[in-house]
């Protein structure tokens, strides 16, 4: 079968890079001072399978080939590509996150340009989609989150792998990232799995509020409770965590835990200010929001926002009440 070649394929890769990593001289020199000058244990590296690829044309692609790995399923894994006519390597002098479905298989790999990013290679490059791997349906780090979000009742949400990685370890599991991209229904539909409360971590500039809005009403669709964490400005989890140390971390989740909904309620209404058209445009997006709370599944929540984004906006709460069933069919 196609998609069990793609796994096997992509498990050799996987040996392949965390061999070079700890094992050839570029990759101990290149590779994993890297992750040492990221703050990253030895028991981190090796618990996320992270690698590293050599800065060769093709020395991938020849071991794989050798290997007896078939040439398009190689390519179909983006592992090689033709260039110059020949087999060749797509990722070269990269540090390497596999990405590992729930069971922890590997579903493709996201591959890190060493330094600052320049103007001519992406910072990172990311696996094709293929038959295995269909990033609208992924979040990174699933498959070593599971028990924590389970157990914990909670499921924290970050934009990349190193938020990921550095959470874990110190010692924040029930991580999980969305890799960049915004969240869409399968991915929240992932997390319904395991819980019903969402606390997105977003990178405080705004572009990360920006995307983590983006999610909300699908979210909410979905049932989730969503909570906010604002991170202060030009940090993100893992450069925050690495920062502040772990137990400054946890606590500073705890305190700036906001709901998503009022804070949704108060940026809008900022950007108003005192014009009367942008408000009732905002009540009706507000009313909207609240009328996608499932009213079977948790009336009181629908009744908690109601009052408290009708005192936010001095607004009469029958006039709000009548304003949400309108939206609701
Ligand atoms: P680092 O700490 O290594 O710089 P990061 O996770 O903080 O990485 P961000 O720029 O915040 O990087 O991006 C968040 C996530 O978005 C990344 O982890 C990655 O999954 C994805 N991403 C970023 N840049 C790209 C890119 N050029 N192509 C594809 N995905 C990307
Ligand atoms: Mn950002
Ligand atoms: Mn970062
Ligand atoms: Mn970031």
């Amino acid at each position: 079968l196609m998609a069990d070649s793609l796994f096997i394929i992509n498990n050799y890769a996987r040996e392949y890079f965390t061999d070079t990593l700890f094992n050839k001289e570029e990759g101990q020199n290149i590779g994993l001072s890297y992750f040492e000058e990221r703050g990253f244990t030895e028991e981190t590296i090796k618990k996320f399978q992270l690698g590293y690829s050599l800065n060769t044309f093709d020395a991938f692609a020849k071991s794989a080939l050798e290997k007896g790995y078939n040439l398009e399923y190689l390519q179909k894994t983006g592992l090689v590509t033709i260039r110059n006519d020949q087999p060749a390597d797509n990722y070269r002098g990269r540090v390497i996150f596999p990405i590992h479905n729930q069971s922890g298989k590997i579903l493709g790999f996201g591959a890190r340009i060493l330094g600052a990013k320049s103007d001519r290679a992406p910072k990172y490059i990311n696996s094709p989609e293929n038959e295995i791997y269909v990033k609208s349906r992924v979040l990174y780090g699933t498959y070593f989150a599971r028990h924590a979000i389970d157990k914990q009742n909670e499921c924290l949400l970050v934009e990349g792998y190193t938020d990921v990685i550095s959470l874990h370890q110190a010692g924040v599991e029930n991580v999980v990232a969305s890799s960049g991209t915004s969240l869409t229904q399968d991915q929240l539909r992932l997390i319904k799995k395991y819980t019903n409360n969402l606390t997105i971590l977003y990178d405080g500039d705004s572009a990360g509020v920006k995307a983590a809005l983006r999610g909300l009403d699908m979210a909410i669709e979905e049932g989730l409770n969503v909570k906010l964490v604002l991170l202060p400005d030009k940090e993100d989890p893992d450069s925050y965590v690495q920062k502040i140390g772990a137990a400054a971390f946890r606590e500073f989740i705890q305190e700036h835990k906001q709901d998503f909904v009022l804070f949704k309620l108060q940026l809008s209404m900022q950007e108003a200010g005192s014009d009367s058209t942008k408000k009732s445009q905002l009540v009706n997006e507000i009313a909207e929001t609240i009328s996608k709370i499932d009213k079977a599944e948790d009336f009181t929540r629908q009744q908690d926002y109601i009052r408290q984004c009708s005192q936010l906006l001095h607004i009469d709460e029958q006039g709000l009440i009548q304003l949400v069933n309108k939206f609701i069919r």
